[in-house]
């Protein structure tokens, strides 16, 4: 199917809630994908930070069918193994308390809100240039105004401020119930936290009572070469920990789940009929993410992530292009930042060479590749991306600045 017919039958029966897609998937084996007419591709990534084991990966395609000829779905009246085994594992590899499941990461946010509403206090606090999700609640804390204008009014109480210590030291007082961060603004682009800011967020928050929640849909489960961000060397302030931690993406490693990890007394904060979703915590959901958390833990993917992500910059550095100002992110988490607003320019580049990148912002290049990629998915890359950069400096003029 050519790229006109599949657009066209897109435009006609979906709503237009996305542009064009970039091509049309057929299948995938490990950290490669192939379209409908048999081309492949590199992906590096990963369904937006979501194919921890790449595509297809044994470990997960049995979890899928042996759980599904087992038990699917039994509702939330009921209790499963996979459930519990789950929660189980997230508390221990958290260092949380206890675990609320849903099926996506806005909905992690969405119980983050709530779990917020029950300390009684009126105020919530996110980051300008954050995403959150986009369902109310969610999109009500993304700060992006071009998301949350057309859906105005939002939630109240919630507001945005800069991300700096200096916003974070005013904005903060006793009527704040909660500071939601993502440890790195993923979907802006792979936007570092000034430096000490999360630790400074730990300490402002604690003296004024209120919960520090951290956004680590995108972040956790490995990506950055820890677990979770918070619980890399210096993040937090030694022993101390978030009030809660919400995933999803990695958690699944493409089948949808999502979940919000509470630490201490806010793990109580949700009584009995206050929060609840039908699907949340099915056994096929959890039967999925235990045996995929199973195979990180098993092969050793976070300290593979952290080796190949420092693989990766330093090819991207040996390309000395002048295209790239800097590196950004951690891990397997990579933004490439720009001297020029040629994103969008390097992506198309890219998949002409089969390879695929994602263009997060009009000056950022994201890389998120599977968990599991190897020397030949680095050695690839290097070689694609290097003539995707190259390709790109010498067609865009060069006086232009991002
Ligand atoms: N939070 C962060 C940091 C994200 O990156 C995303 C998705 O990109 C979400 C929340 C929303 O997750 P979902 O798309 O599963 O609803």
């Amino acid at each position: 199917m050519n790229a006109s017919t599949f657009t066209t039958r897109f435009r006609a029966a979906m709503m237009p809630t996305v542009p064009s897609p970039l091509a049309m998937l057929s299948h995938g084996k490990g950290a490669r994908v192939w379209d409908v007419e048999g081309t492949e591709y590199l992906d590096f990534l990963g369904g937006i930070a979501v194919n921890a084991l790449g595509h297809a990966h044994p470990v997960f395609t049995r979890a899928v069918s042996a759980q599904a000829e087992r038990l699917a779905h039994i509702s939330n009246y009921f209790a499963s193994e996979p459930e519990l085994a789950l929660a189980e594992r997230l508390t221990r590899l958290t260092g949380g308390d206890a675990v609320y499941f849903t099926n996506s990461g806005t909905e992690a946010i969405e119980a983050a809100v709530k779990l917020a509403r029950r300390t009684g206090r009126p105020r919530i606090l996110s980051l300008t240039g954050s995403f959150h999700g986009r369902t109310m609640g969610a999109l009500s804390l993304t700060g992006k105004p071009v998301l949350q204008d057309p859906f105005r009014p939002l939630l109240p109480g919630v507001e945005q401020i800069a991300p700096t210590i200096a916003a974070l030291e005013k904005a903060l007082a006793d009527d704040v119930a909660a500071l939601v961060v993502e440890p790195i603004q993923g979907e802006a682009g792979v936007v570092d936290l000034p430096d000490g800011y999360l630790a400074a967020a730990r300490e402002l928050t604690s003296r004024h009572g209120a919960l520090l929640i951290l956004d680590e849909i995108q972040t956790g489960i490995g990506r950055t070469g820890d677990w979770f961000v918070y619980q890399a060397e210096g993040v937090l302030p030694p022993g101390a920990a978030p009030d809660a931690v919400a995933l999803a993406k990695g958690l699944g490693g493409g089948f949808p789940i999502g979940a919000l990890v509470g630490f201490g007394a806010a793990a109580q904060l949700l009584q009995p009929g206050q929060h609840g979703s039908t699907y949340g915590g099915n056994p096929l959901a959890t039967a999925v993410a235990g045996a995929v958390l199973a195979e990180i833990e098993d092969a050793g993917l976070v300290a593979n992530a952290a080796l190949r992500g420092a693989e990766l910059r330093a090819a991207i550095a040996g390309m000395a292009s002048p295209l790239v100002a800097e590196l950004s992110g951690r891990g397997l988490l990579i933004g490439v930042v720009l001297t020029r607003p040629v994103a969008k320019e390097i992506v198309a580049a890219a998949q002409e060479r089969g390879l695929i990148v994602n263009a997060a912002a009009e000056s950022r290049v994201r890389l998120a590749p599977p968990l599991i990629i190897g020397d030949a998915e680095v050695a690839e890359f290097t070689e694609k991306f290097a003539a995707a950069l190259a390709a790109v400096a010498a067609s865009t003029p060069t006086g232009a600045t991002a």
